[in-house]
């Protein structure tokens, strides 16, 4: 097993990574932008290097400055968490040359599944069931509406680079058309680098649920259930729930057996994610993450296996510690996304943290890198906190949410907790009945 374990990332998952590690014997190195002098994942690591200033660019997505820290620092490995560098193949082949492990799948693999037209044809040899599209990217107005007309309005155009719902345009008409093709064009241009865009059908009302895989690259593969993310805004996830409300066994059974399938067919290895739309009875396959996920805690406290652990085992070259047979999924988990941003506008409200109640109790979890006193800075992602709930059943779990929610004290700055106290408390979510659109249309309708 390594002996030390480089952390490539701030924030609460950053101290995720750590606890899994200290859990183990393994001592950390922490790497901090100056914006992050005084986080928590730094106070916490075993040493700590600092790699450069606020911007991201020049600090968390800083290689040489990153692996330079891994050499000072005597580490052995090196694990990326997600955002930022994790799903970057060049990353991960410079890391396994400098001679650190990288904690994570082959580059070969993140490569394949980051480049989304690539990855939909793999799908297909992989016997995963795709949404209807055009088969590879489009290059231009004219054959994007030759696809269209094949597919059936209305499409989505998509970015093949893309990534947080950015480059994707509907459109209901070939008017329509000739806009979104080359505002997606653009938009994945400037966020991606790469303006490759490709169609498809756009569904109307589906689900968005993923399958969580674990695989040692020696033919030990395992899932740990759904998750349902269809709680979403501007096609980012909110609140994550497992197991979906909108499945019923058979159903769930099907699904993942092709996830598990497709993974062992792909001879992967590490942690990863297959994102799927369901509607209908019909499961469609979206994308595939080569990393950690935001939301693999709710897997976590349905099935008592630290996925980060297993993560660095399968790096050091074990082979999974459990067989599926040995898996019992429990219960009900839900996980609420709590940003620095104010519930009703979604401005970020970075600042000082002036005060904070962390609540407690049975099932309850909250992974976090914040403390009374520490400034949000106003530089990185927004998600501050993660609340996940475990409870024994769908309704438990939701009794025990609405009291964490109620207990959880932030102050200082706006936050998200209110929204998820509305969404608890919203008849449609209760019930389950809920599809990847619902939340944009409760939010609009006051
Ligand atoms: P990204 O990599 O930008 O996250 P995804 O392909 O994972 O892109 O899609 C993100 C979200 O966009 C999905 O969770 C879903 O809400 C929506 N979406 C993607 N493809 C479709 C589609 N064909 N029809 C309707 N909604 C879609």
């Amino acid at each position: 097993m390594f002996e030390k374990v480089l952390i490539a990332n701030r924030g609460e998952i950053a101290l995720r990574i750590h606890r899994a590690c200290r859990e183990m014997g393994i001592r950390t190195v922490a790497v901090h932008s100056t914006a992050d002098d005084n986080a928590m994942h730094v106070r916490l690591a075993d040493e700590s290097v600092c790699i450069g200033p606020p911007p991201a660019r020049d600090s968390y997505l800083n290689i040489p400055a990153i692996l330079s820290a891994a050499a000072i620092t005597g580490a052995d490995a090196i694990h990326p968490g997600l955002g930022f560098l994790s799903e970057s193949a060049d990353f991960a082949s410079m890391v396994e040359e400098h001679g650190f492990a990288f904690i994570g799948p082959s580059a070969e693999h993140i490569r394949l599944m980051g480049d989304k037209v690539a990855a939909k044809r793999a799908a297909i040899e992989l016997g995963i069931p795709v949404v209807p599209g055009s088969e590879g990217g489009v290059a231009d107005v004219a054959a994007a509406a030759d696809w269209a007309a094949r597919i059936g309005y209305p499409v989505l155009v998509k970015a093949a680079g893309g990534g947080g719902g950015r480059g994707m345009r509907v459109a209901r008409d070939l008017e329509a058309l000739k806009s979104a093709v080359p505002a997606a064009q653009g938009e994945a241009k400037a966020f991606f680098g790469n303006g490759e865009v490709y169609l498809e059908r756009y569904l109307a009302k589906p689900r968005h649920i993923e399958v969580q895989i674990l695989a040692d690259g020696q033919g030990g593969v395992i899932h740990l259930g759904e998750r349902d993310c269809s709680l979403q805004r501007k096609h980012q996830k909110i609140l994550e729930e497992t197991p979906s409300p909108a499945l019923n066994a058979a159903e769930r059974e099907r699904l993942l057996e092709i996830a598990t399938a497709a993974i062992r067919k792909l001879g992967y290895k590490s942690a990863g994610t297959i994102e799927f739309l369901y509607q209908d009875g019909e499961f469609f396959f979206i994308e595939m993450n080569t990393r950690l996920q935001v939301e693999h805690p709710i897997s976590e406290m349905v099935s008592g296996i630290d996925i980060v652990r297993e993560q660095l085992r399968i790096a050091a070259g074990a082979p999974l510690g459990y067989r599926q047979a040995e898996i019992k999924l429990t219960g009900h988990a839900i996980e609420c996304r709590i940003n620095a941003e104010n519930p009703e506008t979604f401005a970020p409200s970075p600042g000082c943290i002036t005060s904070y109640h962390v609540p407690g109790g049975l099932g309850v979890r909250v992974d976090s890198a914040l403390y009374q006193g520490y400034t949000v800075p106003p530089n990185y992602d927004s998600l501050v906190a993660k609340l996940v709930v475990h409870g024994t059943s769908r309704n438990e779990c939701l009794m025990r949410l609405r009291r964490a929610l109620e207990e959880y004290v932030i102050a200082g700055i706006e936050t998200t907790i209110p929204l998820h106290q509305r969404l608890v408390a919203a008849s449609d979510f209760i019930d389950g009945d809920y599809d990847i659109h619902w939340l944009e249309r409760y939010l609009a309708r006051d």
